[in-house]
């Protein structure tokens, strides 16, 4: 895959970049590891004034940096000014917390005591260059998501973009050397895929996450895994949306539409399986499907366009084998379904009802605006069908049953239950899935923490 800006929204190729050689990825992981020596002995207090500058000045050009995204990879300029605005708000976060987050652990009295020590105490300490392997979808919000926390936590930072948001990818470094940190604590290195594997393997380079498909985590996971390495991969999901008859049916539609087609519907938390009691089904699918319809796709640089095209030409075209594989196979096509002529890698908001376990649609992950909806009996059969699947990252439950609810906490299978609402990532939640959704988690306590050398410090 070449490394360039090319305009989802008309197929033109705006600029490209060449690949860094040998020697200037040997000159970064130089880099990185004489700056992790000196910078991980910095303060809390040095580390959050940097992060907070970086968060200033990421709020003084949001609307530019929303124009590269948005230009790089076709989301909504809205929505891209909206995810800046969220990535200055984490770093925000992390700058106030992350002292307290890692603060050192006093085990019980009675413990210490019982290991024959005077004093003992856990702390906390940053691991060295952690290497991120990051997708297009939320160019800098999945960066900063693995930045925020890395850099306040003492370590150094490698970027591997997707090489198709390369100026996304160079801003970043540009940011937080802009923002005082010592060259070498953010790097990004402009390389394609095929070089992470001698980069993972380097001895200077501890650990790795990744965010984006199966196959790119299994790749990464097991070069990691051969070399002794600690991974955190985030790859992806297939979130059910459960709509109980007690729920808010009209609200519970109207969300539904947001939580299927945010971001043009690429976004690993999006709901993508509808599951509807029978009871409300029919009114629930009528109100979705008129949403769907409604929504203005178009020109993702203009204001009010609320679906923009796929970010590339074959995640369109991976998408639509996926809607026609359904529907050779009986599923009925609610709305949209169809590509449009012209330029641009766009596709409606489309709605696909009668699914069967056969079909690819039920098992794989739809990365586009393409909602898939099934009939449950009752709460029973709603989580078998929830839980029918390879992933499981979020799941979303709407009822207003109490007892309903503590059955969707114990039972789906996801990392986590959003109840009368959409999954939506924050800074002091954890984020990550089971299954084939990964493993480990990002942002809150439990994200800074993974990439940390938990210490036992043991006094006789
Ligand atoms: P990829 O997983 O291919 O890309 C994500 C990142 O991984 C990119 O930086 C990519 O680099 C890199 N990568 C790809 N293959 C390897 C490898 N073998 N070793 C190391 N790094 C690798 O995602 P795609 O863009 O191809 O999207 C395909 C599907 O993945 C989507 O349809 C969706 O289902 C899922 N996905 C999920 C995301 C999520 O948020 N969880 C985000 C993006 C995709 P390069 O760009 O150079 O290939």
């Amino acid at each position: 895959m070449p490394i360039a800006t090319v305009n989802p929204a008309n197929g033109e190729t705006l600029k490209t970049y060449e690949a860094m050689g040998e020697e200037e990825i040997e000159r970064r992981l130089q880099l990185a590891e004489a700056t992790f020596r000196t910078y991980r002995t910095t303060s809390f207090a040095e580390r959050a004034r940097l992060l907070d500058r970086a968060a200033g000045l990421l709020d003084d050009i949001q609307q530019d940096i929303a124009r590269v995204m948005t230009t790089e990879m076709g989301k909504p300029v809205k929505q891209a000014r909206a995810e800046a605005a969220k990535c200055a708000k984490a770093m925000r976060w992390y700058a106030e917390h992350a002292e307290s987050l890692l603060a050192d652990e006093e085990p019980a009295e009675y413990d210490v005591k019982d290991s024959g020590a005077s004093r003992a105490l856990v702390r906390y300490r940053p691991l060295g260059p952690v290497l991120a392997v990051m997708p297009w979808n939320f160019p800098l919000w999945q960066v900063v998501r693995f930045a925020a926390p890395a850099l306040m936590a003492g370590n150094v930072g490698l970027l591997k973009h997707a090489s198709n948001v390369p100026q996304t990818a160079l801003f970043l470094e540009d940011l937080f050397h802009q923002a005082g940190f010592p060259e070498g604590c953010f790097q990004t290195l402009l390389v394609g895929s095929g070089a992470i594997d001698d980069i993972l393997r380097d001895e200077r380079v501890k650990a790795a996450t990744l965010t984006g498909s199966e196959p790119a985590g299994r790749a990464v996971a097991s070069t990691a895994g051969n070399m002794v390495k600690k991974t955190v991969l985030e790859l992806g999901g297939s979130d059910p949306y459960i709509v109980m008859p007690s729920a808010d049916i009209d609200r519970a539609a109207e969300i539904a539409v947001t939580a299927r087609v945010q971001n043009n519907g690429q976004s690993c938390i999006a709901a993508k399986r509808f599951i509807v009691h029978t009871d409300v089904y029919d009114r629930f699918a009528e109100r979705f499907v008129e949403g769907m319809k409604a929504l203005k796709v178009g020109d993702p640089l203009e204001e009010d366009t609320e679906v923009g095209p796929l970010s590339s030409e074959q995640g369109r075209a991976d998408l639509e084998e996926l809607v026609d594989d359904a529907r050779r196979s009986g599923a009925s096509v609610l709305c949209g379904g169809q590509r449009p002529d012209g330029p641009g890698w766009y596709y409606p908001p489309t709605v696909i009802a009668d699914v069967t376990r056969e079909m690819r649609i039920h098992r794989e992950e739809t990365f586009g605006p393409v909602a898939t909806l099934y009939r449950a009996d009752g709460l029973d059969e709603a989580v078998l069908i929830a839980n029918d699947s390879p992933f499981g990252l979020s799941s979303n439950v709407w009822t207003r049953d109490e007892a309903e609810v503590d059955r969707f906490v114990r039972d789906l299978e996801a990392g986590g239950v959003y109840v009368n609402g959409m999954t939506a990532s924050h800074p002091a939640f954890p984020f990550g899935g089971v299954k084939r959704s990964g493993y480990g988690r990002e942002l809150s306590g439990h994200g800074i923490r993974e990439f940390c050398n938990i210490t036992t410090v043991w006094h006789g």
